[in-house]
């Protein structure tokens, strides 16, 4: 019985292939960040797109429905500022929920109360 202690290195070596997925896809994920502004204009911060048109409901990463702005080209969403949660200023379907943005600080945003029926 050749019982020699033949260890032959049989660490099956997964060579391991990291194989860079390109993710060269333009959107990656979806980001929550403040608009800039070129005078009357808002503009996307990322691309300088001017995103007024966008102006509507828009969805979090977290699934919810803020009222605001978005850049589909960016994948941004801006979302309508509150300054208190039951959003005087806005609509009854509106009210302030506190949404963290891409830089980690925490805003109130235009909240869309409720599910479209
Ligand atoms: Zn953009």
């Amino acid at each position: 019985m050749p019982s020699e202690d033949h260890a032959n290195g049989s660490d099956s070596v997964d060579s391991s292939r990291d194989s860079e997925q390109s993710t060269l896809l333009a959107s990656p994920e979806l980001q929550v960040v403040e608009a800039e502004r070129d005078g009357f204009s808002a503009i996307c911060p990322d691309c300088g797109k001017a995103i007024g048109k966008s102006r509507g409901g828009h969805e979090l990463p977290d699934g919810r429905r803020v009222h605001g702005l978005a850049c589909s080209d960016c994948n941004n969403v801006i979302p309508g500022t509150c300054h208190a949660e039951d959003a005087p200023h806005w609509t009854d379907r509106i009210r302030g929920i506190p949404v963290e943005m891409r830089d980690g600080s925490t805003r109130l945003a235009a909240g869309i109360r409720g599910e479209k029926a």
